[in-house]
């Protein structure tokens, strides 16, 4: 019978974790849960249906109606796949705002570790090694400087046709590496026992390479 393995990718934002990780679902043939999108999912609703960005009962109503799921890779909002309406730059900073709140927090957290339960994958986001799958397998902090991030986000926003400056993704990106590394709630840390990659100046087949290459360490097949 073979093993499950789980893979935890965290890491700050812009330093390639999901086309990384998707990459190596790929290639390991197994499923990849972009914590992140989840996140956008919920801070694209509560942004929508006008709900407060606090504890309160309005947003304890909407989290009980909410329904979050991957489906063939896409993640399906209540119904609705929402893959392309969550990676704007407004929804970027609903992302990172909604986050901090601990039901929030609470909700996503519970069907991650529901997901990480039964099959092997590989998962990323911010507190996955530290909090989400404390257990699992592997674990990979994935890093590169703030200017290297931004240059790659700007390249990937002009690509889409956003207006927004290399000053703006710059100051976007270090103020979410901000909220993210201070909030009171699983902030954004390098577990103890997560092996850091530090990607600036490599491309993604050469990190995608080093990250088999960990994976293979494991004796999990
Ligand atoms: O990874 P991505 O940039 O899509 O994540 C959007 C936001 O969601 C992050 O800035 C972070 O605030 C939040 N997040 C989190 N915990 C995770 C994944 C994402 O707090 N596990």
């Amino acid at each position: 019978m073979s093993k499950i393995i789980r893979i935890a990718i965290d890491g700050p934002s812009g330093a390639g974790k999901s086309t990384i990780a998707k990459a190596v679902a790929k290639q390991l043939g197994i499923d990849y849960i972009d914590t992140g999108a989840m996140y956008r999912a919920v801070g694209y609703k509560m942004d929508r249906e006008g709900v407060p960005f606090e504890q309160g009962e309005k947003l304890d109503k909407m989290l009980a109606e909410t329904d979050i799921d991957f489906v063939n890779g896409d993640i399906v909002l209540d119904g609705e796949i929402v893959n392309t309406l969550i990676r704007t730059p407004e929804v970027s900073m609903l992302a990172s705002q909604c986050s901090s709140i601990p039901e929030v927090r609470q909700k996503l957290v519970d069907i991650q570790r529901e997901m990480g339960m039964r099959k092997s994958m590989i998962m990323d986001g911010r507190d996955i090694g530290t909090n989400v799958l404390k257990d699992a397998e592997c674990k990979i902090f994935l890093t590169a400087s703030a200017e290297e991030r931004a240059e790659r986000r700007f390249k990937e926003l002009q690509e889409k046709g956003e207006t927004q400056s290399y000053e703006e993704v710059l100051a976007d990106i270090k103020a979410r590496d901000h909220s993210d590394m201070t909030r009171a709630l699983n902030p954004l840390r390098k577990a103890d026992d997560a092996i850091e990659l530090d990607t600036t100046g490599l491309g993604i087949e050469e990190v995608v390479d080093r990250v088999i290459k960990i994976v293979d360490q494991i004796n999990w097949k």
